[in-house]
Parts: structure tokens; sequence; C-alpha cells
């Protein structure tokens, strides 16, 4: 089972990273485990007048570095577990990208599909009612993941707020920026990564001008990632992309910008004119130069891993690949950019964010872009060298990075 518990495979990883790293046993089972967590039960009115209750969760995994931070997922497979793991790879995410922040995840376990816009609206004043009292821009910060929204988000401050009748803007990150939201945001998860495919074709001595890549899942994250890998990397042939109802591929290159438009308009990636089908499993192993996966945890197995034909694997997704899969993916000579460094941008920026609303002072979004690609470039190198000097695979590298920087603050602080 723990090729699938998401949370048994965010331990394994850590177990990996404090052998290495020679920590004590203290701290190696004080960051094997959340700090805190809240279950809660949300009663919400339906619009059939039905009342119907909801599961939510909010894991504050540690906060030795900072205020907890990370997104709340909607998601009708949403377990405690599931909250746990994506908790603990926001511990990790804050400390390689060096944020004075810690980590935590929430969700409410609930399909949005079938939610109005008025059921979205009450199950997320419902959350803050039941989690609120504690969050806060000095306790813990939520922000979008899969299926909410900057306007879930808004709906969540204004609840926030009106409970303590006081503006709170920095209490949740991925606002709207006409409430506080920070210019470069929507886009941020995805230009990190990128920025991190750049740096590693340096390091690889790749020339990706016009190289070729895939997408899994077409979101936030997978739908920026079309149109900057073009953009940053100055060209590209993209190949293939899916979402949940399956994919899409054309060997000459779709169009990303259209790709996008077609999937916002019909909200399915299939049917874009003159693709053809393909299922998420055959668009893994896709001849490509880049690989993306943008969609959910557990996509790369020991199984499949082995059909890769990437070069690159830039998990935008967190925790796509399982730890057996990083092995296989090591010795094929694959080079991965473990989620928590290349999905770190869209933390990286709901930071700015909480650092514009304490200010209440607001930057440019060159302002924005310089700082994050500032954050990601140098937070790359830091794991690459220690892989290189090391003699470990990425995602160990960049455990390493970070679990030694968690487990200094927890000294420093005489936690252990
Ligand atoms: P999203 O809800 O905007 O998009 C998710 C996409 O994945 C959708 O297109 C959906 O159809 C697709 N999907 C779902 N199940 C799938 C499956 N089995 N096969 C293929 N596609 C599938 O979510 P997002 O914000 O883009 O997040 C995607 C991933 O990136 C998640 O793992 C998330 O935790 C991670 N992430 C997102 C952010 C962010 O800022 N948005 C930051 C860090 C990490």
């Amino acid at each position: 089972m723990t090729e699938m518990n998401p949370f048994a495979i965010a331990q394994e990883q850590l177990d990996e990273a404090a052998e290495k790293l020679g920590l004590d046993a203290a701290t190696h089972e004080l960051l094997r485990w959340p700090m805190r967590e809240y279950h809660v039960s949300l009663p919400v009115k339906m619009d059939n007048g039905t009342t119907k209750i909801f599961k939510g969760y909010r894991v504050q995994y540690n906060a030795a570095r900072g205020p907890t931070k990370g997104g709340l997922r909607w998601h009708p497979e949403e377990t405690i577990d599931t909250v746990r793991a994506l908790a603990a790879w926001m511990t990790w995410k804050t400390a390689v990208v060096d944020i004075p922040l810690g980590g935590g995840k929430g969700g409410v376990t609930c399909n949005p599909k079938e939610l109005s816009e008025g059921e979205k609206e009450r199950l997320a004043r419902a959350y803050i009612r039941a989690i609120g009292p504690q969050l806060g821009v000095h306790r813990d910060v939520p922000a979008p993941d899969v299926y909410t929204t900057p306007q879930i988000m808004a709906w969540m401050m204004d609840e926030y707020e009106t409970i303590v009748g006081e503006s709170h803007p920095g209490m949740i990150t991925g606002k709207p920026i006409a409430i506080g939201g920070s210019q470069g945001r929507g886009d941020a998860t995805a230009r990190g990564g990128v920025y991190c495919v750049r740096e590693a074709a340096k390091v690889l001595n790749l020339d990706l001008s016009n190289a070729s890549y895939a997408i899994q899942g077409f979101g936030n994250a997978g739908q920026f990632a079309a149109t900057l890998h073009r953009e940053i990397l100055g060209g590209g042939k993209l190949l293939a992309v899916s979402d949940s109802r399956g994919g899409v591929m054309n060997a000459a290159g779709l169009d990303p910008e259209a790709m996008v438009r077609h999937k916002l308009e019909t909200g399915a990636v299939k049917g874009f004119p003159g693709s053809e089908p393909i299922t998420n499993e055959a668009l893994l192993e896709l001849e490509c130069d880049v690989l993306y996966p943008a969609a959910l945890e557990g996509m790369l197995t020991e199984k499949n891993s082995g059909d890769v034909k990437a070069k690159i694997v830039c998990e935008l997704a967190n925790g796509p690949t399982t730890p057996a899969a990083d092995k296989v993916l090591h010795d094929k000579k694959v080079y991965v950019i473990p989620d928590f460094l290349a999905n770190a941008g869209g933390v990286t920026v709901s930071y700015f964010e909480q650092v514009q609303n304490t200010y209440n002072y607001y930057w440019t979004l060159e302002e924005v872009y310089e700082k994050l690609d500032q954050r990601m470039t140098t937070a790359f190198h830091a794991c690459h060298e220690m892989a290189m000097k090391s003699k470990v695979h990425n995602r160990l590298a960049a455990y390493m990075v970070s679990v030694a920087r968690v487990a200094e603050a927890c000294k420093l602080r005489g936690w252990v």
C-alpha cells in the first residue's frame, strides 16, 4: 500500500533524507508527523433545500520556520492522508525556496463539478467558520489548490473579515488582484517550473529552443505551462495535453494558446480541432524532451516509469512520482525536477502577496517576475549542487536541502 498512500510516500521520502543527513532520532520522528491537525464537519444548505454535511481538514505540519502555509483542495477523493502528505511537502517547499514560512494544507471532500456557485460560496464560508479561528497571517495562511479558485479565496477572506471585524487580506493568498492579490500569482507555479527547466537545460547542456513537450493535467498549472514553456525557453512544440476526461495529441504540435481557449470554452481538452485522442497513460510515455505532470499524485509508478522517454520531468503536480519510480527514472538518467522545487513558484508568489498585504503597497508584474526568478534559480542550483556533491537523485537532494533547514529551525527553538 506504500505505493498508493501519499502520506506513507512522503514519510518514506523523508526517511531516506533523514538517514542520508544523519538526523537524530527525535528530530526525524518530529518531522515524520503533522504537529497539529483539524477535522471538521461542514453543514451546507444546498440549492434543492436539503442540507449536506461535508468533511473538511486542515493540517499544520510544521511551523518551525514561520506560520504554516498551503493550499486548499476540493476533491471527491480527498482524504486526511492526502492532506497530510501535501502539508509535509509544503514544509519542504517553503524551505527549499527559503521563505520564512512553515507548511500546511487543507481540503474538503466534495465534487466541485456538481456544486452551483451559490453552494460553493456557502461551502467556502462554512469552512472558514469552522477553521477560521486557527488561521491568520501569523498562524496559518491558505491558498488555492486543485479545484479551488481566486473567487473561493475571496469568499473565504470576506467570511474571515466579517467574523473578526477587521481587514486581514494576508490571511489567505491567491486572491483576485482587485482585493489584495499579487500580480503574477496566476501563472506563478508554472512559471517557476519553467524557470527550473531553463536552469536544468543549462546544467545538462541541452538546447531546448525546439524541444517537444507534453503536459498531463490542464488546469491552472498545466495551462500556464503550455504557453510559458515557449515564452521562457524561446520556442518548443507542444505534443500532447490531457485532463481528467482524456487527452489529445498532434505530432506536428498543438497551438498552446488555442488549446487553452478550447479548454476554457468547452471544459475539456478532447475534441480540439486537428488533434487525435491519447490516453493519460500513453501521454506519460511519449517520445518528448520535457514532460510536465500537472494533474494529481501517483501518476508515475514502478510499472510505467521504465517507459518514460522524456529527458526532463518537471513535476508541477504534487507527488506525481512514487519512490520506486524515482529510482527507475534516476537509473534511466531522466532529469527529474522534484515537485516541491518545481512547483514552489506558487507559494513563493503567495509569500510575496502576504508581504505586499502587510506593507499595503503593491509591486509591478516585472518586480514579481524578477524576484520569483531569483528565488527559483537559487533554489534549483542549491538542489542540483547537493545532488552532484552527495551523488543522490534530485528528489533526495532537494529533501536534504530542505530537511536540513527545517531541522535547524526546530533545534534553534529548542524543540529537539
Ligand atoms: P486545477 O484544478 O486547476 O487542475 C487540475 C487538472 O488536472 C484539471 O485539468 C483536471 O482535469 C486534471 N486531472 C485531474 N485528474 C486527472 C487525471 N487522473 N489525469 C489527467 N488529468 C487529471 O489544479 P492545479 O492548481 O493546476 O493543480 C495541479 C497540480 O499542481 C496539483 O498536484 C497541485 O497540488 C499542484 N500545484 C498547484 C499549484 C497552484 O498554484 N495551482 C501550486 C503548487 C502545486
